[in-house]
C-alpha cells in the first residue's frame, strides 16, 4: 500500500510522438508519478522507438517500461473488409490495438501501484476510429471493473488531449519547443519524417512551423534534461 505522503501514479502508453509526449509532460506537470509503457511490435517504425527511448531519459517518468507484442502485428482478423486481400500492406497493424495496449497498461498499473492509465488519442482518433471514440472507452472501463481486480476495476482513464482546450496545447508546445522536435509522428519506417503520411499531414496541422519534426537527429541536450528532471 501506498504511504499517504506518495505521489498518485499514472501509466502513460507512451510511443515517442508529439501527443503522448506532451501527456507526460502535462501529467507530471499535475505532480503525478508517470510511469511511461512503450509497446513494441514488429513494423513500428525504428526511429520512433529511438525517439521513444531518448525521450524517456529525459522525460521525468518515475519509471520506463517496454513490452514487446512479437508476432502479433500481423494485421487485422482475416474476416474483416479491410483485410480482405490487403494482407501484405496491413503487417504492422495490430488486431484489436487499442484494447491490446490499453489492458497492458492497467497490468502495467497494477504492477508499479498506479491509480490511472493514460494515453495521448487525439479528439480527431475518436472521429476516425471505433477504439478511440467514446463507446470503446466505456467497454474497457466495464471490463475492468468486471475483471473481479479492485485496483483494475479503480483505475481512472485518462485521455489529456480530451480534457484541455487546444490553447494549452499550444502553451505546452510553445514552453517545450526544443524537446518536442525530438518526438517521431511520421507512421512510415525511414530515416526522416516523410512529411506526406497522415500523421506528419496532421503534425503540421496541429503545430505547424512551431515545432520541427526532427526526430532524434534533433536530440535533447543536457541542459534541457536537467531542467526537466527538476521539476
Ligand atoms: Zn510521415
Amino acid at each position: 500500500m501506498r504511504s499517504a505522503a506518495a505521489r498518485a501514479g499514472c501509466v502513460l502508453l507512451f510511443s515517442g510522438g508529439l501527443d503522448s509526449t506532451l501527456c507526460a509532460l502535462h501529467l507530471a506537470g499535475e505532480g503525478l508519478e508517470v510511469h511511461g509503457l512503450s509497446i513494441l511490435h514488429e513494423r513500428r517504425p525504428a526511429e520512433e522507438v529511438r525517439a521513444a527511448r531518448t525521450l524517456a531519459r529525459g522525460l521525468p517518468f518515475a519509471s520506463y517500461h517496454e513490452v514487446h507484442l512479437r508476432g502479433l502485428a500481423f494485421g487485422p482478423p482475416v474476416d474483416h473488409p479491410v483485410a480482405r486481400g490487403r494482407r501484405a500492406s496491413l503487417e504492422g497493424v495490430i488486431a484489436h490495438r487499442n484494447l491490446v495496449f490499453w489492458s497492458l497498461a492497467a497490468n502495467r498499473a497494477r504492477a508499479v501501484g498506479a491509480d490511472a492509465i493514460a494515453a495521448g488519442h487525439t479528439p480527431d482518433d475518436a472521429r476516425s476510429y471505433t477504439d478511440s471514440a467514446r463507446g470503446f472507452f466505456r467497454v474497457l472501463q466495464r471490463t475492468l471493473r468486471d475483471s473481479g481486480i479492485r485496483e483494475l476495476g479503480s483505475l481512472t482513464v485518462r485521455l489529456p488531449l480530451h480534457e484541455r482546450p487546444a490553447a494549452h496545447w499550444r502553451r505546452m508546445m510553445h514552453r517545450h519547443g526544443p524537446l518536442l522536435a525530438a518526438t517521431w509522428s511520421c507512421w512510415r519506417d525511414g530515416r526522416a519524417p516523410c512529411g506526406d503520411c497522415f500523421a506528419c499531414r496532421q503534425r503540421e496541422r496541429v503545430a505547424g512551423r512551431a515545432i520541427a519534426h526532427n526526430g532524434t537527429k534533433g536530440g535533447i541536450d543536457g541542459a534541457q534534461r536537467q531542467r526537466l528532471r527538476a521539476r
